[in-house]
């Protein structure tokens, strides 16, 4: 809609060159204020979430009735011509300031601000260049048609050209990585999903340090068919979401958690042995377990069975594996407890103990 209006305020400029009449309506002072106010909300809103749409009508409505005042009262376009400059400098300038305040910034924003900023000083340029190299302007002269003037004119039209081409290919871009995230995140939980969690655990993987170990968790609601047939779906859902924000929030900070499937969670640590995975894994369950569930009565507590397995990372298919294994021996063991897979297991004490045990739980 901005670049519409603009196009509109510079075939003012154009159509004047054949018939003089369009001077009078003086389309460019009208429509390219305006393009420039909407293009300074689009940049604050993408910036800082918010459009300050009563100041930047302000500003544009004082630029214009300075401009009104000093056109036909005082008859000077020069006069008019820099109040509308400094009107369209000031909008412009909250852009500016909108992506200065942001700390991330990547080529497409430092394009947008340099387009911005060039667009400032060429619209300002123009009077104040030609006062100095013209002089002061003769009163009733309508405008300055100088080389200067025209080519600093010209030149401010290709920044407003490159900010519109700039602020698509951001749109675009926004766009793309908007998608990108929802390819890899689970909508119910929020939490990442099976690509998403296989993804980032080999992102992570690679900075791991490469001598510890890792770990991977693998969790299942216990029963959790029964919680649908019981309490219906949607229960099933909140306590989904309920289990995944207790494990987001629970985790360590360089973990990597993820829905892969169902009421099936994965939780990846990195630089982990399996006795502090264990620990963890323990503590989640026992949290688990004691939450309050709304919807679902306190007498039918929400547990879950969880997989272990230790391994350097190079394999997450692998270790993945040996968690199901875990997972399963923890279920076919009675559920709500943790399971390492493997001939050794952990004991509570920490050393590792030939045949399968039960770590912890009920
Ligand atoms: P177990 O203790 O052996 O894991 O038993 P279970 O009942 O949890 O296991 P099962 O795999 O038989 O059932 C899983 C159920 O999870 C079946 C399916 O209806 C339910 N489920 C899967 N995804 C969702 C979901 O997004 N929302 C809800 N509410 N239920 C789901
Ligand atoms: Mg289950
Ligand atoms: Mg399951």
């Amino acid at each position: 809609m901005a670049f519409s209006l603009g196009s509109i305020g510079f075939a003012f400029e154009f159509l004047n060159y054949f018939n003089p009449m369009f001077r009078l309506m003086d389309g460019v002072n009208i429509f390219v204020p305006i393009c420039v106010l909407l293009v300074a909300r689009g940049v604050c809103l993408r910036y800082t979430g918010n459009a300050p749409t009563r100041l930047l009508l302000f500003i544009l409505a004082v630029a214009d009735l300075t401009a009104c005042w000093i056109n036909f009262v005082h008859q000077n376009a020069f006069g008019r011509g820099l109040s509308i400059s400094v009107g369209i400098v000031l909008l412009l300038s909250t852009g500016i300031w909108a992506i200065l305040k942001t700390r991330t910034r990547d080529k497409i924003d430092l394009g947008i601000l340099v387009a911005l900023m060039s667009a400032a000083i060429l619209v300002l340029g123009r009077p104040v260049l030609s006062f100095f190299i013209e002089g002061a302007p003769k009163i009733g002269v309508i405008e300055d048609t100088s080389f200067w003037a025209v080519s600093l004119k010209v030149a401010g039209l290709y920044s407003l050209l490159v900010l519109a081409i700039l602020f698509m290919l951001r749109i675009a871009a926004d766009l793309f990585a908007e998608l990108n995230q929802q390819s890899i995140t689970d909508s119910l939980s929020g939490l990442l999903n099976r690509r998403g969690f296989f993804a980032a655990a080999e992102a992570v993987a690679l900075q791991a340090t490469p001598t510890l170990p890792i770990s991977v968790l693998l969790l299942d609601i216990d029963h959790f068919k029964k919680v649908n047939d019981s309490y219906g779906h949607q229960t099933g859902d909140k306590v989904i979401q309920t289990i995944a924000g207790l494990m987001q929030a629970s985790v360590p900070d360089n973990a990597v958690v993820g829905r892969l499937g169902g009421e099936e969670f994965g939780i990846f640590l990195p630089n982990t042995g399996s006795m502090a995975a264990l620990a963890f894994a323990e503590s989640l369950r026992a949290s688990i377990h004691l939450q309050y569930h709304a919807c679902v009565p306190a007498t039918h507590p929400i547990t879950v069975s969880i997989g272990l397995s230790e391994g350097t990372g190079e394999n997450l298919e692998l270790l993945l594996h040996l968690a199901d294994i875990g997972l399963y021996n923890a279920k076919d063991s009675g559920r709500d407890q943790v399971r390492m897979a493997g001939s050794e297991v952990l004991g509570r004490d920490g050393r590792r103990r030939p045949g399968k045990l039960v770590l912890s739980g009920s």
